[in-house]
């Protein structure tokens, strides 16, 4: 019992600093990025954002190994893809951290039709059949209430999964499950981070 009261303490307490201390940010050179091959400019602010799973590679937890998850992919999309760079705009690691792909205004890959007007955001992990942590889902909630603070992204935008707009089960059968409830779960437990504590993620597009 005391045990359980410990650990729930704990989670508590975790989540609660996630929200006052806002996410931190892997820039490209901290990950070891190749140069893109070339760049697509992206108008912003975009009035979408797409939300992906990687599959593989599987979930990381520590800022090592989501750092050799990043470089994995990006020799993956740049070598056997031949895209200009890792597809994602960015990727959310399970240790809560946002690691740079092509940023805010380069045009992404992955999503045809979408790709000049949103932001990508891969969670790392395959996430079919097990949702990821709360504090991953909350990571990926602040890093688009920063895009709509920055004024990359519009703030009665549209929340779309891979799979609503292409050919996959991407992101995945539990992420994807989850992500219909944002709306309703993530903003119920006051998400915020300063300077926009009435901006809300909105439901998914259909
Ligand atoms: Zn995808």
């Amino acid at each position: 019992m005391l045990y359980c009261f410990i650990i729930v303490l704990g989670l508590c307490i975790g989540i609660n600093c996630l929200k006052c201390r806002g996410p931190e940010f892997v820039s490209r050179d901290d990950w070891d990025a190749r140069p893109p091959s070339e760049i697509g400019i992206m108008q912003t602010p975009v009035p979408y954002v797409v939300i992906h799973h990687t599959y593989k590679p599987e979930a990381c937890y520590t800022k090592n190994d989501c750092i050799k998850k990043m470089q994995w992919m990006q020799d993956f999309h740049q070598l056997n893809r031949s895209w200009n760079d890792i597809g994602y705009n960015f990727a959310v690691g399970g240790d809560n951290r946002i690691y740079v792909g092509r940023g805010w205004t380069s045009v992404g890959a992955h999503t045809p039709k979408y790709n000049d007007k949103s932001i990508e955001i891969t969670l790392i992990g395959d996430w079919s059949n097990e949702t990821p942590p709360l504090s991953q889902l909350i990571t990926v909630n602040q890093l688009i209430l920063i895009g709509i603070r920055e004024g990359y992204i519009i703030e009665d935008y549209k929340l779309i999964a891979h799979r609503d707009v292409g050919q996959t089960e991407c992101p995945g059968d539990a992420l994807y499950r989850e992500i219909q409830t944002w709306q309703n779960e993530i903003a119920g437990r006051n998400v915020r981070i300063p300077n926009i504590q009435n901006i809300i993620p909105r439901r998914p597009a259909n």
